[in-house]
């Protein structure tokens, strides 16, 4: 029986957005791993919200899954030691986004093996609410998708607010990334016990996990696992950029319109990306902390392109000098998707929880396109891609203008989620994107404290 089609000829989506190459050459390959480097950077501060404080000093010797960071505060989250090592230094390192961050550097023994040595089962049906909070925030878990936000945080709904639906995002819609494709098609019990888990804390009665149309894949891995109850359902969405962003997504599956600037709680809804929710029913009955993810490596500067397991803390060097092609010697290394993600500024940077991919292209080939820009020529066509309904040509040429105010107070400058469909579609190859991002930072560097 060809269990397919209906989810195709419902296949639902939102207004606008844009269909990119996909590139999604690593789909067919199952995760492999890669080996530990010699040294582990650990930011501590991988999620939103106040930084972890170190538990460990110089010279400590730490297990793998050991806490070597404790949770300041409810905003915050906890970090595990991702290999047997001993403790070199906390220091300040370079993290992505141009910034440096105090990290704790683990030097790794050779002797580290895959087995995690800290952690005890436990029986997760027998807490209570608030023992389930405080157990997903003890292993550390944190939004996977690159929001990075504190799941135990974000399951905690506040008393006024009341959830009645659990959304598990995996549309992936950003080329190039495979990583949660992987975990949807080869760890589809875990997901499901992390959606009962996420029900459970969040109190909603119902999941439906979103899934893009071309991921079909996934959805027969998945299918047997369901619950025959009907609680958990799968629903195929149009394949389309962006379809994974939270607003698009739940346009996509319940036709809701998410206000601008409001969370989902508000329509009763709680959002998780499928890679969190594997991690969550894998890790939390194990009684394990989160010591690595999967992340996608792949560009034509990889020369082992796939889905790995790759540990917190390995700096994108050791990364590329393990996949890495050597002869891409000019090298523009990109964190995360190509329309969302940043370029690293140094290859000291490591992989933090929000670490989904790992593009490396050859400078060379970018320059022809990146580099030259020629005047708006009023064409419309960033117009009809922008999800949020917004007018980026106007916004553009008011930003050339310094016209910040007037692009945040006529022109919803802080509706812009930079998902890039506007430069992406601009035949002038103005960087409208960046053009936004510069003028939001302006504007919020000049706020007053
Ligand atoms: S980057 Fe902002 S303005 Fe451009 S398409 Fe996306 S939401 Fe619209
Ligand atoms: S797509 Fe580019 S050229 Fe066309 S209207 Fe928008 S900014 Fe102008």
């Amino acid at each position: 029986m060809n269990l397919r089609l209906p989810f195709l000829k419902h296949a639902t989506t939102f207004a606008r957005g844009i269909h990119p190459a996909p590139h999604k050459g690593t789909l067919d390959q199952p995760i492999k791993r890669m080996p530990f480097p010699r040294k582990l950077v650990l930011p501590l501060a991988q999620h939103i919200g106040k930084p972890a404080l170190p538990l460990v000093g110089i010279g400590e010797e730490v297990a793998r899954g050991q806490i070597i960071a404790r949770a300041e505060g409810t905003l915050s989250s906890p970090i595990h030691a991702p290999a047997d090592g001993v403790i070199e230094a906390i220091t300040p390192m370079p993290v992505s986004r141009g910034q440096w961050s105090d990290a704790i550097v683990l030097r790794v023994y050779e002797a580290s093996t895959q087995e995690v040595r800290c952690g005890q089962p436990q029986d997760v049906a027998a807490m209570d609410h608030a023992q389930l909070i405080a157990a997903i925030q003890e292993i550390g878990m944190v939004g996977l998708g690159g929001a990075t936000f504190p799941s135990h945080a974000k399951l905690n709904v506040p008393a006024d607010k009341q959830v009645h639906t659990l959304i598990a995002n995996g549309c992936e819609c950003e080329p190039y990334l495979t990583c949660d494709y992987k975990l949807m098609r080869e760890w589809p019990q875990e997901l499901i016990a992390g959606i009962r888990i996420a029900m459970r804390a969040s109190g909603a009665t119902r999941a439906i996990i979103g899934i893009e149309d071309n991921k079909l894949d996934a959805l027969d891995a998945i299918r047997p696992h369901l619950p025959e109850d009907g609680s958990i359902t799968m629903r195929a969405v149009a394949t389309k950029y962006p379809q994974g962003a939270e607003r698009m997504l739940i346009k996509s599956l319940l036709d809701l319109d998410l206000p601008p600037g409001s969370l989902p709680s508000q329509l009763g809804l709680v959002m998780h990306n499928v890679g969190t929710l594997a991690l969550l029913g894998r890790l939390l009955p194990a009684g394990q902390g989160l010591i690595e993810r999967v992340v996608t490596l792949a560009g034509p500067g990889i020369k082992k392109p796939g889905d790995y397991w790759i540990p917190f803390g390995a700096t994108l060097r050791s990364v590329l000098e393990w996949a890495g092609d050597p002869d891409c010697i000019e090298r523009e290394v990109i964190l995360g998707g190509p329309m969302m993600g940043q370029a690293a500024f140094s290859l000291d940077i490591p992989v933090t929880k929000g670490t989904s991919g790992i593009l490396v292209f050859d400078k060379r080939m970018l320059e022809p396109i990146t580099q030259q820009s020629w005047a708006c020529i009023h064409c419309g066509a960033c117009v009809n891609a922008c999800p949020m309904g917004l007018n980026p040509s106007q916004l553009g040429m008011l930003s050339a203008k310094l016209e910040f105010d007037e692009m945040s107070e006529q022109f919803h400058l802080g509706d812009c989620f930079e998902c890039g469909c506007c430069s992406y579609v601009c035949p002038s190859h103005i960087p409208l994107v960046q053009q936004f991002r510069a003028a939001k930072a302006f504007l919020r560097e000049r706020k007053p404290l």
